[in-house]
């Protein structure tokens, strides 16, 4: 195959071609991912984790991130944790009450010293709390910890469900991040995944937010969905451009109906197939890019002056639990249910269901699950991973020099198994690094996963992942 490094000539790679890397495969917000995470990791485990650091790792800053899983409707595209109900303030005062409950938990044993550099919300629908409720969880937070004076202090909104007061009250409270989810504005598929919202809402919410002085305006869309074709999609993608987001998250469909219940009401046939998604996905990339956007990471797109292009061009662009951030060397702690904590070496995920949340939390205990204490080997995967995730490139000798090994030795198998992708010019293998084409930037996914140790295990138990296509 000739180098590949246009879309349009990306529009003609085979159908054969296309199948070989259309596989089931993890997105790697984490590396181990989250279904490898075991009950060996319970709430004593993750206090006795925080209680250990040592000095140096008591003054790393903190991330924050709170989960707020109501919804009012339930949108049939969804794989997020959500509670789904119109009864809003009966079911979100006891939650919040237990939320302030969990914040202290983690404020009796965290140092108090520690900037929190990223604060987040995320769900479900944020801005399902009111007002006043807002208020409550934003203090419950800046009241224990110390919230820095530049954190990024994101949120993401329905905007449906978003009035300007709550808007308006976010910036007060120094939000100054949003992401909106738009997924697309083509009345039918938006009837066949169940979600309502007009552009016209859309663009009053993102003028309002600018005006408020919010930075890094952030829209997802989704490709996939069904009755999508690239004539569909791309004009969506026109009147996104008109409204000049910042940032555009265009994730790929998980279509996980024998997992997802609610999403058995969107019929296979009326879903484009692989090949077609992939159309939909380049579509989307010319679109973006004539427009000025750069093409960051998967999924993700930025105009130049953002802060996470700037950060892409630094090389100093992370991926975690809540996408690319430009905040490194920062501990997590995930408060709400199912929220995950990454604290040095431990992951650790909150009970999903609230009974059990609220249980352990009245008993005061850390309501965690499941976690994974990081071996030396996930250490090391976990660094090529990012690398590939973030940077586009591996340097073998920064990898080697961090965990006193020999690249070409510690990784011979996988090295190996990467040679057709060489073949398809997804990645070239230097003597000093990896480093991803532009073909191998769309394929990342397919790349990550040879390194990926869990996914190679017989034992391991079954895992249903999206496809990579
Ligand atoms: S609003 Fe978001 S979180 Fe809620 S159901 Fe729809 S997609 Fe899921």
């Amino acid at each position: 195959m000739a180098v590949i490094n246009e879309t349009h000539r990306l529009r003609d790679l085979d159908r054969a071609f296309l199948e070989r890397y259309n596989l089931v495969g993890p997105r790697y917000t984490s590396y181990p991912t989250a279904p490898h995470f075991h009950e060996g990791v319970d709430g004593a485990a993750f206090r006795n984790q925080l209680l250990a650091l040592t000095p140096a790792q008591r003054r790393r800053p903190l991330s924050i991130y709170i989960h707020l899983p109501f919804c009012i409707e339930h949108c049939s595209f969804c794989a997020c944790n959500v509670i789904i109900s119109p009864k809003m303030e009966q079911v979100s005062e006891p939650y919040v009450r237990m939320l302030e409950r969990e914040v202290e938990l983690h404020a009796a044993v965290v140092d108090r010293d520690r900037p929190v550099i990223q604060f987040h919300w995320g769900g479900g629908t944020p801005t399902y709390l009111n007002v006043d409720q807002i208020r409550r969880v934003h203090a419950m937070v800046a009241g224990r910890f110390n919230l820095a004076a530049d954190a990024e202090q994101s949120i993401e909104i329905h905007v449906s469900w978003t009035s300007d007061e709550q808007l308006r009250t976010l910036a007060a409270l120094g939000f100054n991040r949003v992401s909106l989810g738009v997924q697309d504005f083509n009345p039918r598929t938006q009837e066949a995944i169940r979600r309502r919202q007009t552009y016209e809402r859309t663009r009053q919410i993102i003028l309002l937010a600018r005006e408020l002085g919010f930075r890094g305006i952030n829209v997802d869309l989704v490709y996939g969905l069904p009755y999508q074709t690239p004539a569909t999609f791309g004009e969506s993608i026109e009147r996104i451009i008109d409204l000049r987001p910042d940032r555009l998250a265009v994730y790929n469909f998980a279509y996980l109906p024998g997992r997802l219940a609610h999403q058995r009401s969107i019929r296979p046939e009326t879903l484009p197939s692989g090949e077609q998604k992939f159309q939909i996905f380049l579509e989307a990339h010319d679109r973006f890019s004539a427009a000025g956007y750069r093409y960051i990471g998967m999924d993700h797109f930025a105009l130049p002056d953002d802060e996470l292009s700037l950060a892409f061009d630094q090389g100093t662009m992370q991926r975690n639990f809540m996408g690319f951030t430009t905040r490194a060397g920062a501990d997590l702690l995930g408060i709400g249910v199912s929220a995950i904590s990454h604290v040095t070496n431990c992951y650790a995920q909150n009970v999903k269901k609230p009974p059990a949340w609220e249980r352990a939390i009245a008993a005061g205990e850390f309501p965690i699950e499941r976690g994974l204490l990081l071996s030396r080997d996930d250490l090391i995967r976990q660094e090529v991973i990012a690398g590939l995730m973030c940077r586009d490139h591996v340097n073998k000798h920064e990898i080697e020099r961090h965990h006193g090994i020999v690249f070409d030795e510690y990784f011979a198998e996988e090295i190996e198994r990467l040679e057709p992708m060489v073949r398809d010019e997804l990645l070239t293998i230097g003597p000093d690094t990896l480093d991803l084409t532009f073909l191998g930037r769309l394929f990342v996914r397919n790349i990550a996963m040879v390194f990926d140790a869990y996914l190679k295990r017989p034992e391991g138990k079954q895992v249903v992942y999206s496809r990579t296509l």
